[in-house]
């Protein structure tokens, strides 16, 4: 997380990723309760409607009942039978079954005919073991109130059907109860009418008798099944707690289903109407799915176009770095090619810029440095150096002189010391005036120079004086140096032939000695030697032997 790279793509994915996730997540959520409302409502039409089916059906098969009740052959067979039963004749009972038999084989929606007396015993039925052949004991009550009585439907395993009974009573001419005729429907006829055909929503209906068996569903397979289909009790549980609404479960062929429960106001059976979850949800999922392959696909573009302008940032950022540094090393011979018009480009372009600048001024800075150093060297020369003459100058002399008597200390090897004097030059200097003086100087001074060695060290001690120090010298070779000065100078002249000024000069020689203590000493005891020289007549050297030898 640390490079600018992974801070970019982070930061473009998760701009990414919330405002496209959240308002995703936002819309699917409204979808699903569009979709549970739309859902609810076509199951509540449906369960509705085969409710108004099942009560019609009923009252219907109620109606035919009741017809079937009014029967002569009920009405007498059950005033005979009360008399048979009495004198105990079962001729009365086989002729109703009879009857019986014959009415049921032109009813085809009636799987049983029973007739049962008045108190509630079983009288006679088409079927040899009817379903129900004795009714609860207070039934007349039950029947008179209602007029009939519908028998809790169930699934019936003798049959293998669904099956409604429904009891009307059987009444004699002056009202007076007989009995009971039980009519036993197979509910497999309401089936096609479960569903609205013409309006055919998509979807089933299930009816549950109390116990939570499916009796009978609007689908064809499961009509077709032999035995009762159970459904979860849990599931059943479920819906019955929350009728109106709808749950998701799995029906008994393990389906993935969405219901909701209606209980019928007249009979003790659950209307379950529902719709497969996969019709439901299927446009869902694929827009869901859609919409999560349309995100990869627009994350995986973000990700590789943040990459892409990443890596353009970076590379750039790197190669200023990197000539940075090289910069940074002293290496100012750094140009980067740039073509982008960005940021990146301007940057560079200043950068490029900079360098140039530091180029240009590191050259000036060198020339300005060796122009100062020449004058440096120049000005310690001149600082060092006599103006007229070019010789040594008295400060260096001096130094020369504390350096070589340091020498001397340390080695014990004697230098030589001349010092030279030009005779009268204020009387030249008179006669050919002191332009002519200072030339005099300067040839004198070339002089000095040709006659010594590169070792020694010549200077002007002052007007027309001059010192010399021999390297290594002893007093006799300071003399033979000073003879030959003294040989050089004497082809200097001055003026025309006939009044020509002959310029000579007196020396004075020394070696260094051990009394030589400080430069003050040596240059006394030299300059003594001089005067010698001068007093002794001028234009010739004299020297002083030393005391003893190092
Ligand atoms: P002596 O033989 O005793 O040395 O006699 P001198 O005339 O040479 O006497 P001294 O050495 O004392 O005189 C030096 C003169 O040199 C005095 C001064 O006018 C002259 N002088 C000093 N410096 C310069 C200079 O730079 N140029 C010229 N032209 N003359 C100088
Ligand atoms: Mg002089």
């Amino acid at each position: 997380m640390k490079s600018i790279k992974s801070k970019i793509i982070v930061f473009s994915v998760l701009a990414t990723l919330i405002p496209s996730l959240g308002l995703g997540v936002l819309s699917f959520q409204q979808n699903e309760t569009m979709i549970g409302e739309n859902v609810t409502r076509e199951l509540r039409a449906l369960a509705h409607y085969a409710s108004r089916e099942l009560d019609l059906w009923i009252k219907e098969q109620t109606l035919a009942a009741r017809e079937l009740a009014t029967s002569r052959m009920l009405i007498d067979g059950l005033s005979i039978e009360k008399q048979a039963q009495k004198n105990k004749q079962p001729a009365q009972q086989q002729a109703l079954n009879l009857y019986l038999k014959s009415v049921h084989k032109h009813l085809d929606t009636v799987l049983e005919l029973t007739v049962i007396d008045a108190s509630g015993n079983f009288v006679a039925s088409n079927v040899d073991s009817p379903v129900f052949s004795t009714l609860a004991s207070d039934w007349a009550e039950q029947v008179t109130a209602q007029g009939e009585m519908v028998l809790p439907p169930h699934w019936n395993a003798q049959h293998a059907a669904a099956i409604l009974s429904i009891s009307v009573p059987v009444l004699s001419a002056d009202d007076f109860v007989l009995g009971a005729l039980i009519v036993t429907f197979d509910m497999r006829n309401i089936q096609p009418n479960l569903k609205d055909k013409v309006k055919s929503p998509p979807g089933d209906v299930l009816l549950l008798d109390s116990l939570g068996y499916v009796m009978l569903t609007s689908g064809v397979s499961a009509s077709d099944s032999r035995q009762p289909m159970l459904l979860d009790t849990d599931t059943v549980k479920k819906l019955l707690k929350n009728p109106g609404g709808y749950e998701v479960f799995f029906n008994p062929q393990q389906e993935k289903i969405a219901g909701l429960a209606y209980m019928s106001e007249k009979i003790p059976v659950t209307i379950i109407a529902n719709k497969s979850h996969k019709s439901i949800y299927d446009a869902w999922q694929q827009q869901r799915n859609l919409f999560i392959g349309l995100i990869c696909v627009i994350l995986l573009l973000v990700t590789f176009t943040a990459f892409r302008m990443s890596h353009t940032i970076v590379i750039a950022l790197q190669r200023l770095i990197d000539a940075t540094q090289k910069i940074v090393n002293g290496d100012l011979n750094v140009t980067l090619t740039h073509s982008q018009s960005d940021e990146i480009g301007q940057l560079t372009r200043m950068f490029n810029q900079m360098t140039d600048r530091l180029r240009q001024n590191q050259v000036e800075i060198s020339a300005a440095s060796t122009a100062m150093q020449k004058k440096n060297r120049q000005l310690a020369q001149l600082s060092v150096t006599d103006g007229l003459t070019g010789l040594y100058n008295r400060n260096k002399l001096n130094a020369i002189i504390v350096d070589q008597l340091a020498r001397y200390k340390r080695n014990k090897r004697a230098f030589g010391v001349l010092m030279i004097d030009i005779d009268h030059f204020k009387t030249l200097n008179d006669g050919f005036g002191h332009v002519m003086g200072d030339e005099i100087i300067v040839a004198v001074a070339k002089k000095i120079s040709q006659s010594i060695r590169s070792i020694d060290f010549a200077a002007r001690y002052g007007g027309d004086e001059f010192v010399i120090i021999l390297a290594e010298s002893s007093v006799a070779d300071a003399v033979r140096t000073a003879e030959r000065i003294r040989k050089k100078v004497a082809a200097v002249r001055c003026g025309a032939e006939e009044s020509a000024f002959q310029v000579t000069l007196s020396i004075g020689a020394i070696q260094s000695e051990p009394g030589d203590s400080s430069l003050t000493i040596l240059l006394s005891r030299v300059d003594g030697a001089l005067y010698e020289a001068k007093r002794a007549g001028r234009d010739q050297v004299f020297s002083i032997k030393p005391q003893e030898t190092v």
